[in-house]
């Protein structure tokens, strides 16, 4: 049984299937409309840390994500995913001045040398080509997903069960705890009038944010959550150009993280949305100064981009992880295990496969034997929706006068 259909969830979910295990996932709301929706899609390979010179042991299991995704992706890998949406299959780091040398000897180093390409002005993607930009760029081969499709691939395989659920009737039940191997007792209802209640071999909850209430619920400190906001921004209108990647400056955080999304296939209405330290940083903002210092930022960094007919929203959204000491950034997926239950927060949308190799090891200790025949009974309960992106969400868009 799994709690919460994000990305963390559906991949374990498929992964799980594919060995022949009987798995339900249980959603509150609409699939993947905590984080994963509302991500930027970049399937991170290490590079940024490539900007505080942090390869270290930990953060170097991310290398190995891309090509884990890259094969679900070809329909070739763990899970097939051929039918999610590449974005682009790389993205661009980029600078107004030179880079410090420190991420240039960096990049160059051979760990880094098949991922990151310095690119001479010819090769510039035509948003930085114009002639006001003389800074310097790279390539990263990293590349962009578009959420709501990855998520649609996610859940639609043969025999999968997400079921909707009214999440204030959910409860847990374990009696004798995993080690009797009873398993827990799962009481679900779909809010209206219908409820069932199913013994899990293992319950795995990945509910993002709504990790919090479950580990209360089942006895655990809620304490082992943090949540880091962010404020992000869109931007939409005619946009010329699509990007993706970072603004670099000297620090070691990107200044701003830029992802590109056609709604609809009408170019009039392309979304910038906009991530990174103006994110970070803007959750001190109010709403309308936080679109007014993107506007800025935009100016500033892409002077050439025409600002005339654009629209503007901004919102906060939380991060949610592992917590970690001193509410350090996790370099990795976070488990936490209760007796009913096991608490996973991926960390990273790229870090999905790997969580679940981790979580699969662990309900294997816990599931001695899989219980087919008791899912029949669920095939007519109703299902949750894709979420939508945030950009087509209701939204009050701000314009400014010219
Ligand atoms: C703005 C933003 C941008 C990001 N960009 C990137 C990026 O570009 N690349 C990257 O690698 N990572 C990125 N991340 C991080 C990444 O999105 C998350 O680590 C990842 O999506 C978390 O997935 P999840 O499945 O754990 O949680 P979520 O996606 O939050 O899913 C949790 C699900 O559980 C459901 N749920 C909650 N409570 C209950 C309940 N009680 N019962 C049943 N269901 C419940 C929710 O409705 C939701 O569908 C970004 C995060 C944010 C916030």
């Amino acid at each position: 049984m799994i709690i919460g259909a994000g990305v963390a969830g559906l991949w374990l979910m498929r992964r799980l299937a594919a060995q022949g295990r009987s798995v339900v996932v249980l959603e509150s709301r609409k699939i993947g409309c905590g984080q994963t929706v509302a991500s930027q899609g970049i399937i991170h390979g290490g590079t940024k840390y490539a900007l505080t010179n942090r390869l270290t042991g930990a953060s170097e299991s991310i290398r190995e994500m891309p090509a884990r995704w890259s094969a679900a992706l070809r329909g070739e890998g763990e899970i097939d995913l051929s039918g999610a949406r590449v974005l682009a299959d790389h993205q661009y780091l980029w600078s107004q001045r030179s880079l410090p040398s420190r991420m240039t000897t960096f990049f160059a180093a051979s760990v880094m040398q098949t991922r990151v390409r310095a690119l001479d002005r010819a090769h510039h993607p035509t948003l930085l080509a114009h002639e006001g930009f003389s800074g310097s760029v790279y390539r990263v081969e990293e590349m962009v997903l578009d959420a709501p499709s990855l998520l649609a691939e996610l859940a639609a395989a043969p025999g999968a069960a997400v079921l909707r659920i009214d999440e204030s009737q959910l409860k847990l039940e374990s009696a004798a705890g995993h080690d009797s191997g009873d398993g827990v007792t799962v009481h679900f209802s779909d809010g209206a009038g219908r409820r069932a209640a199913l013994r899990a071999g293992a319950v795995v909850c990945t509910a993002g944010a709504g990790n919090g209430a479950l580990l209360a619920q089942s006895g655990s400190k809620p304490q082992a959550m943090q949540r880091r906001p962010l404020h992000m921004v869109l931007v939409r209108g005619p946009l010329e150009h699509r990007i993706y990647g970072h603004c670099l400056e000297a620090g070691s955080r990107p200044r701003l993280t830029i992802s590109s999304h056609d709604w609809d296939g009408q170019a009039e209405r392309r979304v910038w949305y906009l991530g990174g330290e103006l994110a970070e940083q803007g959750v001190r903002r109010s709403r309308i100064e936080q679109i007014e210092w993107a506007r800025r930022e935009i100016a500033s960094l892409l002077p050439w981009v025409d600002p005339a007919r654009l629209e503007w929203d901004a919102f906060l959204i939380d991060r949610v992880e592992g917590a970690q000491a001193k509410r350090a950034r996790p370099d990795e997926p976070v488990i936490v295990e209760s007796p009913a239950a096991l608490f996973a927060w991926p960390t990273k949308l790229a870090f999905a496969p790997l969580l679940a190799d981790r979580l699969i090891a662990r309900v294997n200790e816990r599931v001695a034997r899989t219980a087919a025949g008791e899912l029949e009974s669920l095939a007519h309960w109703p299902r949750p929706e894709v979420a939508q992106p945030p950009w087509k969400e209701q939204r009050q868009w701000h314009t400014f006068e010219r």
